[in-house]
């Protein structure tokens, strides 16, 4: 690589944060470290009409969760600011001027009420070659009148012109050759009335200015290529122009077309990074962090969505992420969503990680759940009896709330009906007797031979004291919950339980 390397992840304020975004963000972040660059966030908030308060906060803090930080942002600005969009506005209207005195862009004066009206006549109607000397702009009007126009600030916007019979080719480091027909292509607005850039030559303007060697950008983006790299060789830039990789779609889990956020709705998972309100309506999205997602699980599963190391290996941290990520194994072909493989992803995390890496996670599902634990070390060892069992960080209120909390419900008709004199009679002499400094398994034994001695067989108790415990079916070894319940909240979980069976 002999130019610096600088990537940025362009989001454009106006909502929540799908994951294909934080997958492109993710990919841009890879490339940069991977080659001892540089990796901006810069923010596209130049359409004024779908700006969302708040959208920006949200997209650095999801970020920020993912461990994906930003060497240049708004927040953190390097020496290619501004870092938003708008605050470079003024410096937009040369560009767009420049194109049009070089015969590459020209003023459109026509007004909205015409183009709607331009609309309903030719359903298909494009600003384009084959209309364009039909409009109301500076190719059909005379001089003078445009001058007299924009003299009496008359709106207007400036559009590109795009050639007749061109091919437009560029090599995109995952597709390779790409060739558009300029014939195809409408003349796009460049400048709008308000005298803000459109992205087509905000993205133009903005990646020259920042020294953007590499863009990694969403599929979707592929069809604005060919106005992208004209815009640069118009306005002179040709030799300085960066390599393209338009990144595989995110597919919904049918393959069926881009996933969107109302397919998470509909299939009842999330496709944002975090929970999003929207600031007007009030309604909440619910994000992957909330539901209980590792930020390093969350990571790890984006990168395997359109890549893969060449090997089986789908486990990976951020740095063995970085260590292996090359574009060449990025594929052109969509990529699936699959949220019951991004669930292994999550579970495969808990599993593996240390319990000191978990705890503040449980800390925090747990006091959301009304629970509080002061004793970090207790909390430490139910984490580790119960972290095999959670596939969400949010599993671990339910799989080890009852170690802290005696449970509120129990599933008491599960052994009801089978409940007899001689159980009860068993299970007061267990409590009773309980020797708290056995181990697990002596305890096990203990217990099996108590049984036996009144003819009952451990089976049939085994369920029952587990159901006294935790209230449930569930949970690890019950001699490992015993002993971390200890004899007196054992006795009293006992008791209660069948003062209630003998109720
Ligand atoms: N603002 C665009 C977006 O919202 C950026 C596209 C690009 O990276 O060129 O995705």
């Amino acid at each position: 690589m002999n130019k610096e390397v600088r990537v940025r992840f362009a989001p454009s304020p106006t909502g929540g944060l799908h994951l294909g975004g934080v997958r492109t963000a993710l990919f841009n972040y890879l490339f940069a470290k991977k080659h001892n660059g540089t990796f901006i966030l810069r923010v596209e908030d130049t359409d004024q009409t779908r700006f969302v308060e708040g959208a920006e906060e949200y997209i650095v803090d999801c970020l920020a969760w993912c461990g994906i930080a930003p060497d240049e942002s708004p927040q953190k600005p390097g020496a290619f600011g501004p870092y938003r969009q708008s605050e470079r506005k003024p410096s937009y209207r040369q560009y767009a001027e420049q194109l049009v005195n070089s015969g590459y862009a020209y003023y459109a004066f026509d007004t909205a009420e015409e183009l709607t009206a331009k609309r309903a006549q030719e359903p298909n109607f494009l600003y384009g070659q084959k209309s364009r000397m039909q409009m109301r702009n500076s190719l059909t009007l005379t001089q003078s009148e445009v001058s007299e126009l924009l003299a009496q600030n008359a709106p207007h916007v400036i559009r590109i012109k795009m050639p007749a019979n061109e091919q437009v080719t560029f090599t995109d480091m995952i597709r390779g050759e790409v060739t558009f027909d300029t014939n195809l292509v409408d003349d796009k607005v460049l400048l709008k009335a308000d005298g803000m850039p459109t992205y087509h030559l905000a993205v133009v303007v903005d990646d020259r200015a920042m020294q953007i060697s590499h863009i990694f950008r969403g599929e979707e983006w592929l069809p604005s290529a060919p106005i992208h790299l004209l815009l640069w060789e118009y306005l002179g830039w040709g030799d300085e122009m960066p390599n393209w990789a338009h990144l595989p779609l995110i597919l919904k889990p049918d393959g069926n077309g881009k996933l969107s956020k109302r397919d998470g709705d509909r299939l009842g998972f999330p496709v944002y990074a975090m929970n999003w309100t929207d600031p007007k309506t009030g309604d909440l999205t619910k994000g992957f962090k909330e539901l209980g997602f590792m930020p390093e699980a969350f990571v790890n599963l984006l990168a395997l969505l359109g890549w893969n190391d060449g090997t089986d290996k789908e486990i990976f941290t951020l740095n063995e992420l970085i260590d292996s990520f090359s574009v060449e194994r990025i594929s052109k072909a969509g990529a699936k969503f699959d949220f019951e493989k991004a669930k292994w992803f999550n579970h495969e995390w808990i599993k593996n990680s240390p319990v000191e890496q978990l705890i503040a996670n449980v800390q925090t599902e747990l006091s959301s759940a009304g629970i509080t634990v002061t004793d970090g070390e207790k909390l430490a060892t139910a984490i580790a009896l119960v972290k095999d069992r959670c596939t969400l960080l949010s599993d671990f209120v339910s799989q080890l709330g009852y170690f802290f909390v005696a449970p509120q419900d129990y599933d008491i008709s599960a052994i009801a009906p089978k409940w007899t004199a001689e159980k009860t009679n068993f299970f007061e002499t267990f409590a009773q007797t309980l020797n708290i400094d056995a181990s697990a398994a002596e305890l096990e034994t203990e217990f099996k031979a108590l049984a036996e001695s009144k003819s009952l067989k451990a089976g049939e108790v085994m369920l029952p004291l587990r159901m006294m415990l935790v209230g449930g079916k569930f949970g690890p070894g019950v001699f490992d919950i015993v002993k971390f319940l200890g004899k007196e909240e054992t006795q009293k979980r006992i008791a209660y339980c069948l003062s209630k069976l003998n109720a």
